[in-house]
């Protein structure tokens, strides 16, 4: 069939052109960032237990964060076409024009080089764009709205930026085979997780002065700071061009956005992802500034992140964010935290102008709907989370990227992976649809493999016992949720209360 064939091109763009399967470092180091996170959790809890500082983990944020990337790679399975054909149209063009570009994938030290110092300036000027362009920023920012800072915080990847990043690394046509390119886009991003981290102080001053470390990436993510050091493995880019800032003793940092507390609090991936799109599609067609304005700059309207890049400094009178974190139980704050003692709260009429970091707290944030104890639909989310719905999608993601499953299998694995990575989500929060939600993703899973089997069509990877076992664990999770159904209906009932009562509903973002 012709749309299948076009779909086989478009989701296996290396082999419809006839190049080598890519390298794809990012997959590979997956299960060591996975290894990392749990270890970087224990730790953390240790110290806590030992009172040598907060808790740097909260685990329905921790699972927000691999919801965020579960998501942000399931899109990049679709858009891999983005990020192979125009780089290979360049590339023979380019060939035209200058025929002594390299030719073979042996491109040596020099090449290697080469691209990593291109790649990662390319890196420089797309993150920088991001936080200078609404439109841009609507991609990234769900890697900026976690109030907590830790290895898992690098997971949590804004899905749309992989529409539009490919841009940015087209100038290594012009001299990187396929497999460099690939290479070090992968090595970027894997170098990249590293630095998320709190645990880690300030490096050797000769790697402070060079490479992007823990704690000049702390500064990028700090809401009392500039929004500076947009590097991705070197710190030279915004030494060079005026865009860095060292991180300070005496100014601990504070993590998350300061105009959208309710993007904070809640833990539905899909408005991670989604609510400045939304806001600034809201101002482009309100006429009150001109829709190149509001695509392209920072221009802000209601519920936006203020224009200029300080998220720190909000125009005089705007009322203030900071009560999003100082709203919460300050859980560490008896213990102290790493880099410096906790802050004290501030009143709201204290805080209409604050100074850059006066009055946030640094303590860990947790909101008054989160406070709930945890109970039998807690451990239900979890369990469905870790045990099924994210191994399943990495298995899911193996799968796709080496073309065992068929264009059809692809795309409807990628439909269930990002339904059912949104059900635990909901779940996690206390939305209020979250049981009707997650009853009807349980039914719609139960009635597939049940027919599949019925018509012997499950797909290779699918033995049936597998899809028997499917069948059997979504009929006990139904049966399980509808037990639960008065529980679930007082704690979503709960989240709205306790949000309503916070004052952090639309009207406050
Ligand atoms: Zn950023
Ligand atoms: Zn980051």
């Amino acid at each position: 069939m012709a749309w299948a064939a076009a779909l086989q091109a478009w989701l296996h763009p290396d082999a419809a052109a006839g190049i080598a399967r890519l390298p794809d470092p990012v997959s590979a180091a997956t299960p060591l960032f996975l290894v990392l996170v749990s270890l970087e959790a224990a730790v953390s809890w240790r110290r806590a237990r030992a009172g040598k500082g907060p808790p740097l983990y909260n685990w329905r944020q921790t699972s927000s964060n691999l919801a965020a990337g579960t998501l942000a790679v399931l899109l990049g399975v679709f858009v891999k076409v983005l990020h192979l054909y125009p780089f290979l149209w360049l590339r023979s063009h380019g060939t035209a024009l200058l025929p002594w570009l390299p030719q073979s994938s042996a491109a040596g030290w020099l090449g290697n080089a080469a691209a990593l110092l291109v790649c990662d300036f390319g890196f420089y000027w797309q993150h920088r764009a991001q936080h200078a362009a609404n439109v841009l920023w609507a991609a990234h920012v769900a890697h900026h709205s976690s109030p907590d800072y830790n290895l898992s915080t690098a997971l949590r990847q804004g899905a749309g930026e992989a529409l539009f990043s490919w841009l940015f690394y087209l100038p290594m046509a012009f001299f990187c085979p396929p497999d460099v390119y690939a290479l070090h886009r992968g090595l970027n991003t894997v170098y990249q997780f590293f630095v998320h981290t709190q645990l880690v102080g300030r490096c050797w001053w000769p790697i402070e002065l060079v490479m992007n470390t823990p704690s000049h990436h702390r500064v990028h993510h700090a809401r009392n700071y500039g929004r500076r050091n947009f590097a991705g493995i070197l710190i030279v880019w915004d030494r060079l061009l005026g865009s860095f800032e060292e991180e300070q003793a005496s100014r601990p940092c504070v993590y998350g956005l300061d105009a959208s507390p309710i993007v904070q609090g809640t833990y539905n991936p899909l408005w991670h992802q989604a609510h400045h799109l939304v806001a600034t599609l809201r101002l482009a067609g309100s006429g009150k500034v001109p829709v190149w304005r509001a695509l392209l700059t920072r221009a802000h309207g209601p519920g936006m992140v203020a224009p200029t890049v300080t998220d720190a400094e909000p125009p005089a009178g705007a009322p203030s964010s900071t009560t999003a974190g100082t709203a919460g139980t300050a859980r560490s704050a008896a213990k102290g935290a790493p880099m410096a003692a906790a802050q004290p709260a501030q009143q709201p009429s204290q805080a209409a102008v604050p100074p850059a970091g006066a009055g946030l707290s640094t303590a860990f944030v947790s909101y008054p709907w989160e406070r709930r104890a945890l109970g039998p639909l807690d451990w239900y989310a979890a369990a469905s989370f870790f045990l099924v719905t994210l191994p399943c999608s990495l298995a899911y993601l193996l799968a796709a990227a080496d073309g065992i499953l068929s264009p059809g299998w692809t795309l409807a694995g990628g439909a269930w992976a990002a339904w059912a990575v949104t059900g635990s989500a909901w779940l996690f929060g206390g939305m209020p649809a979250a049981q009707v939600h997650e009853m009807a993703r349980l039914l719609a899973q139960l009635g597939a493999v049940l027919g599949l089997l019925r018509w012997d069509a499950l797909p290779p990877p699918l033995s049936s016992w597998l899809a028997r076992g499917a069948a059997v664990l979504s009929l006990a999770s139904l049966v399980f949720l509808y037990s639960q159904a008065a529980q679930l209906r007082q704690a979503c009932g709960g989240t709205k209360t306790a949000r309503a009562a916070s004052g952090q509903g639309k009207k406050a973002a």
